[in-house]
């Protein structure tokens, strides 16, 4: 069967594998002559698709046992205002750090809950690096500090992450989720909409620190309460049960493949083909993020001139090559190689730019 050769930065491609176990289950589940999302949520059937997630994420990404495992809609977006919702008291300040659009658009909508503070940014330099930050600057008391470990957009990527036991790190992960290993006890909220490393869209996934849950107010709306969804093992109402069950079958695919070491050396590999085609190229390509900032996930560059990069563009789809255009606010070029991504495919890629090098 025709698969693309699919580099969107999400939704994104998800394994073969999982696809065709979910055709065959969309029919009929497990012999109850009902299709996967034809299920009650209070079923034994669903339930257990239900507690396998939890569990695989617990394993896979090694999580303590006083942290909750929550699944929760609206999308990473959402979890923008639901984290100053929960965790910034009157007299506290948030800190946030800016590395790209999507911490401005998370700062954004914490500015109206509370007080907010930006620690560092990169954004005069166009976000092309992590910005360094002033542990210093962050008091003992701040609500939290806010980072985004993979800035999809810019193609960066935190590589160690900032520590300072009293001020909890609340992170959005939504597009390096399940890419390598991560010591979660580093981290007191961690946040990811699923459309890229997890699964589809429609789940977001929210990790956080027992202990964190005693600051929610008891005033918040129930649905933008994490007690909520804690409490309720996620079931408080129906929860997106479709995107729960990919989600799971891409664990137990993420499981089969060795775990979170042997993912993140592939994603390495895959990133090198394209970074060395950059590097080696004497400035045909030009990669948009500083080399030790460099993400594993979101592969970002530009050719000489507009006019290159849109003929670059035309002949890779001509080629058959989906999704590589850069985000709309920046334009230029992006390869996403999420976990799902063959290593055949970031093949092709890396084959595809030195022969249009050669050729211009
Ligand atoms: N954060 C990051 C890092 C993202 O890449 C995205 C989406 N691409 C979002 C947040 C927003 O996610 P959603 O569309 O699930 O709200």
């Amino acid at each position: 069967m025709y698969r693309a050769l699919n580099f969107n930065a999400g939704p994104a491609a998800l394994p073969e594998e999982v696809l065709k176990e979910a055709e065959k289950n969309l029919l009929n589940f497990s012999n109850t002559g009902m299709g996967i999302m034809e299920l009650s949520h209070r079923s034994k059937e669903y339930q257990a698709v239900h507690d396998q997630a939890i569990t695989l994420l617990r394993k896979l990404l090694a999580i303590p046992d006083d942290y909750e495992v929550l699944f929760i809609q609206g999308g990473a977006s959402l979890q923008f205002s639901m984290v100053p919702m929960n965790l910034l008291g009157k007299d506290q300040e948030a800190h946030y750090i800016l590395s790209g659009s999507w911490s401005e658009k998370a700062l954004k909508e914490a500015d109206k809950i509370g007080k907010t503070v930006i620690s560092a940014s990169s954004k005069d330099q166009k976000y092309r690096f992590i910005p360094a930050y002033n542990q210093n600057d962050i008091p003992d008391n701040a609500a939290y500090l806010h980072i985004t470990s993979n800035n999809t957009i810019y193609g960066t990527q935190w590589k160690t992450f900032p520590s300072n036991k009293k001020t909890p790190l609340v992170a959005d992960m939504s597009s390096d989720i399940l890419s390598r290993p991560l010591g979660v006890e580093q981290f007191d909220l961690i946040y990811a909409g699923a459309q890229k490393n997890l699964g589809p869209s429609g789940v977001t996934v929210v990790i956080i620190r027992k202990e964190l849950l005693q600051r929610s107010s008891e005033n918040l709306p129930a649905m933008l309460n994490y007690n909520t969804f804690a409490n309720n093992n996620s079931l408080y109402n129906t929860p997106p049960t479709l995107a729960i069950y990919l989600l799971s079958l891409v664990l137990e695919w993420a499981d089969k493949k060795g775990g979170l070491q042997q993912i993140e050396k592939a994603n390495e590999k895959k990133a090198k083909m394209l970074y060395d085609v950059i590097d080696e190229s004497e400035g045909f390509y030009i990669g948009h993020a500083h080399k030790d900032s460099r993400s594993l996930m979101n592969v970002t560059f530009n050719l000489q001139n507009e006019d290159l990069s849109r003929e670059f563009l035309h002949q890779a789809k001509e080629a058959g090559f989906v999704g590589l255009g850069g985000h709309r606010s920046i334009g230029g070029c992006r390869a996403s190689i999420y976990n799902a991504v063959p290593e055949q495919h970031v093949e092709k890629l890396a084959a595809f730019m030195k022969a249009f090098k050669n050729n211009s």
